[in-house]
């Protein structure tokens, strides 16, 4: 069975695991390990501050909180995408207004913004779906001329740029998913990037369950107690020694599944050219990640025996997201504005082909093959 994911395992994750265990001796959240991650991050990407938290998810919570958004705001975003995008602007009292995206990309539609936004707009959260980047010139000059703040859910794009930018530096906020699903893992995990210094002390202290400890360990106060809103965000030094693993290996990682989608996307371009699939567009200012390749197929039928073909054939294909205007949240916490053009049917027929780090070249042509015969099948 080739498998839909792997996760990222380079070799060195348990050494420094037990290095964090048995000789730095310090274990709880912002130890050593987690140090080099969050330095590692400013400096690759250029963030200003970059803090790992506990999950995506908790990244996403991170923002909300740091955006002040309050019951009765209105915050922006793509229907398709991943439930944690909405969930944390939820948690604060938001009211979501969805949006539609564009085909060739997936990521929000960035001429439907703002006649989405009403005199309760608080933020844009555009999603960089696949790791493939928003158009956020045009998202950023929105916010600027309607004084919205900009949340990025870079979950799926850590280590992709747009006009030579990181994702997830460009906007307030970028958040950053470091799930076993991811491209880089930690078990369960993420981080928050934030632009205005500024906010970056307050995010140490809501990282810290509202009190100004990282003040006072670097010795700016001389006690520490509890002066915000927060949580335990941080995460654990042993899983920021995971990660510290993988970080090392970033380009190697990157080139190894741009190396399986640059061989996807050939095997599959003539069959995009005959227009019986369609396969992701990367728009010319985007560099990606390869954190996905998929397909989209005819409509959900073609779909669904497409999975079945390759499941016979020992190929894991999934698809994902079923709308969030749609989903049962979605409808008490959410509202569609304008057309659902492409959201709903394009999830309908999207498939993801395996991706991960360290798909064999064999594997790699038995999907190509598999997919292959099942489009000559059904031609
Ligand atoms: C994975 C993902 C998240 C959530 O990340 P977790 O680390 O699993 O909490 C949020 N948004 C998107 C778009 C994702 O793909």
């Amino acid at each position: 069975m080739i498998e839909f994911n792997i996760p990222p395992y380079v070799g060195k994750e348990m050494d420094y695991v037990r290095e964090a265990a048995e000789v730095n001796r310090k274990i709880c959240g912002d130890g050593p390990f987690t140090k080099r991650c969050h330095a590692w991050l400013e400096e690759r990407f250029g963030a200003n501050k970059a803090l790992l938290t506990t999950s995506g998810s908790s990244a996403l919570d991170m923002s909300a909180i740091l955006a002040e958004i309050k019951p009765g705001d209105e915050v922006i975003l793509p229907s398709f995408t991943f439930s944690s995008t909405a969930t944390a602007f939820a948690n604060v009292g938001a009211t979501l207004v969805f949006v539609d995206v564009r085909p060739d990309t997936m990521n929000i539609d960035e001429t439907l913004i703002e006649p989405a936004i009403t005199d309760k707009t608080r933020a844009i959260i555009p999603v960089h779906y696949a790791g493939v980047s928003c158009e956020m010139d045009t998202i950023m000059a929105i916010a600027q001329e309607h004084g919205l703040l900009v949340c990025e859910d870079a979950a799926q794009g850590v280590m992709s740029t747009y006009k030579g930018r990181a994702l997830g530096t460009i906007g307030d906020f970028g958040c950053y998913s470091f799930h076993e699903t991811k491209n880089y893992s930690m078990g369960e995990g993420g981080a928050i990037c934030i632009r205005d210094e500024k906010l970056g002390e307050r995010a140490e202290i809501i990282r810290e369950k509202g009190t100004d400890r990282s003040r006072f360990l670097r010795g700016q106060v001389d006690k520490y107690t509890w002066v915000d809103l927060g949580s335990s965000f941080l995460p654990s030094d042993m899983n920021a020694a995971y990660l510290w693993a993988q970080l090392e290996m970033a380009d190697e990682i990157n080139e190894d599944r741009l190396a399986t989608w640059h061989a996807y996307n050939d095997a599959f371009a003539d069959l995009a050219a005959r227009e019986r699939i369609v396969t992701p567009t990367i728009p010319a200012e985007c560099t990606h990640n390869a954190h996905m390749y998929y397909l989209k197929c005819r409509d959900l039928a073609d779909r669904t025996a497409f999975i079945a073909h390759m499941k016979e054939r020992g190929v894991g294909c999934v698809f994902h997201y079923i709308p969030l205007h749609s989903a049962p949240a979605g409808l008490k916490f959410g509202r569609f504005h304008g057309k659902d053009v492409y959201t709903t049917a394009d999830s309908d027929r999207l498939v993801r082909l395996p991706m991960y780090y360290g798909v064999t070249l064999e594997d790699r042509a038995t999907v190509i093959e598999s997919a292959l015969e099942y489009f000559e099948q059904n031609a």
